[in-house]
């Protein structure tokens, strides 16, 4: 006899005790004509629901007694998710390691449930604090959002310029500079300080940025409403802005010990070109003040989270998060950035189109910041030196000895070319059509788009960006170039310790032309130096293991695993 129906549980998601367990089971009547049946069920529903979160799909034989169990919260999604676990290609446990919440409209994400079916799954396990943590982001975002009851009350606040009590909401508002790799890394960086100091991110995205990404928190929006009263202000936000938390500090606007009430907002200045004191925002004393204020708007192009790290208050819950510091962006940045529909559609196109059947990937991200010091033919050769040298490319045969012969490596790599320019993508096709390599693999090279110039505002060249990085990511090997945010964002998503090509100073090929990374976590380009305690320079990289100079920006930090 077969027990085939299929027995469902459902919880409260938004609870991580498991509170509301309930258990639906679709055929009736089973326990009164098989109590043993039963009896196995409910015993596994006893373990299911002591330890959430971690088994996934039972599978139990007794006899004829076949019974599958969806376990740890898989019963709150809809039915093609069921679709998609059934056919057993992936797990439950798998999407949670990509840390989504459950309860979205898969239709609205395609990308959320479809992603692990296209890349390997994450070989980095989030802690189980991370993931409760983040269910407990998205319940208070839940409460403080756009238009809820508490975000109107401190919108009066705002509005009256004072700042009366708390409402139990405090929000970041991020407001972008820069490209998309930029503004990838600092919007994770600003969640990551929402999410340390109880705060709910809002960000000032237009429709060429918004339209890239899913919205990450179920039932909400992390975009800031259009009528959102500081909005005119923002465009005059620079660094020299007077209402910057630095500037009121250095004019003593306002001073550490400020008696009076603290202001309902500040703008915290976090770019590239920060002062002496912009860097205060990272001393635990001056973190005690901005505490106290309900809207702290946040302009960056920075990823700003190493120096997180080293404030000595953050640093309990920021281990307790990431027992292995390397997975920062990996964790927080699959979290927030799930391609929207027509970006999964872009992406999902090309990868089966060129890359699906290749047995290996290799991406290679060309980025020139400045073609009139930097000729073609020197990145053209060191790019070749340093893929050739490490063996991540094979060599070619000379062109007069080019009779290939059916060698048994008959094996597919793909390469993945992505530029703002087409020479580089075209020369190393030629040479791999033109000559057969000398260990027979055959060479496949691609590349989606080449805008030639750097577009702002432009949605479709937003969209073709965020595809490449995409794409990038799902590389087996990666090749990158030094100081390109575009390459970070492409490493951390795709685990990989990409090989960092050197940028080439007065035209010259650099010798070593890359370097292997130590790490997949991206670099802080612009760090502090200013020492909280010492009270002038100090060397930041030289303070905890886990945080470490960059390989491409030497006075750069990065997070490194700690052995
Ligand atoms: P970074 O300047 O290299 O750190 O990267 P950003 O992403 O912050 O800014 C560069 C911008 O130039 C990107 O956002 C794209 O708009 C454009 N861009 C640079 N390289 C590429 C590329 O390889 N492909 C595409 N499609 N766009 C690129």
């Amino acid at each position: 006899m077969e027990l085939s129906g299929m027995i469902r549980t459902t919880r409260d998601h938004t609870s991580w005790d498991m509170k509301i367990f309930q258990v639906k089971v679709q055929k009736n009547g089973y326990c009164s004509t098989i109590p043993f049946a039963c009896l196995i069920v409910f015993s596994i529903l006893i373990i299911v629901s002591i330890v959430p979160q971690k088994s996934v799909i039972f599978k139990v034989n007794e006899g004829d007694a076949k019974i599958k169990v969806l376990a740890g919260g898989a019963a709150q999604t809809d039915d093609t998710i069921s679709e998609v676990l059934d056919s057993g290609n992936v797990s439950y446990q798998q999407l949670l390691n990509e840390l989504f919440a459950p309860g979205f409209d898969k239709g609205s994400c395609l990308s959320r449930y479809e992603a692990i079916l296209y890349r390997k799954p994450s070989p980095h396990k989030p802690s189980l604090y991370l993931i409760a943590k983040l269910r407990t982001y998205e319940s208070l975002h839940n409460h403080c959002g756009p238009y809820t009851e508490s975000y109107n009350k401190t919108l009066e606040q705002l509005k009256s310029g004072r700042n009366i009590g708390t409402t139990g909401c405090n929000y970041v508002v991020y407001t972008p500079l820069s490209g998309l790799g930029n503004m990838m890394l600092s919007v994770a960086s600003a969640f990551l300080y929402a999410f340390l100091t109880n705060r709910v991110l809002l960000v000032e995205f237009g429709r060429e940025i918004a339209d890239l990404f899913c919205e990450p928190f179920p039932n909400t929006t992390w975009l800031l409403p259009m009528d959102f009263p500081l909005r005119n202000q923002f465009e005059n936000f620079r660094q020299e802005y007077p209402r910057t938390y630095g500037n009121m500090l250095k004019k003593r606007i306002i001073n550490i010990s400020m008696k009076s009430p603290p202001p309902a907002f500040l703008y915290l200045y976090l770019a590239y070109n920060i002062d002496r004191y912009d860097e205060l925002f990272y001393c635990d004393q001056n973190q005690d003040q901005l505490q106290k204020v309900p809207w702290l708007v946040i302009k960056s192009n920075q990823y700003f989270v190493p120096s997180l790290f080293l404030v000595p208050s953050f640093h309990q819950e920021l281990s307790k998060l990431f027992p292995d510091q390397e997975t920062v962006f990996h964790h927080v940045g699959r979290y927030l950035f799930q391609p929207s529909n027509e970006a999964w559609g872009l992406i999902t196109r090309f990868y089966q189109a060129y890359l699906s059947k290749a047995d290996e990937r290799i991406g290679i991200q060309v980025r020139v910041f400045d073609t009139k010091t930097t000729p073609f033919q020197t990145v053209m050769d060191q790019i070749l030196s340093c893929t050739l040298k490490d063996k991540l490319l094979p060599e070619v045969l000379d062109v007069h000895n080019s009779v290939a012969s059916l060698s048994n490596n008959q094996s597919l790599k793909a390469v993945l070319v992505t530029s703002l320019y087409s020479e580089y993508y075209e020369y190393i096709k030629g040479m791999y059509w033109t000559r057969p390599t000398v260990s027979g693999e055959v060479i496949g090279v691609f590349q989606p788009s080449h805008e030639e110039h750097e577009l702002y505002g432009n949605k479709m060249h937003s969209m073709k960006a965020w595809t490449e990085i995409y794409l990038l990511s799902m590389s087996d090997v990666l090749i990158t170039s030094s100081w390109s945010t575009f390459g970070y964002v492409a490493q951390s998503l795709g685990s990989l310790k990409p090989w960092i090509l050197y940028r080439p100073f007065n035209g010259t090929t650099p010798d070593p032309p890359c370097v292997q990374a130590m790490s997949m976590e991206p670099c802080f380009h612009f760090p502090p130096r200013y020492g909280c305690k010492a009270k002038v320079n100090i060397d930041e990289g030289a303070i905890v293991p886990h945080v470490k100079h960059c390989e491409d920006v030497g006075w750069g930090l990065k997070l490194v695993k700690d052995h």
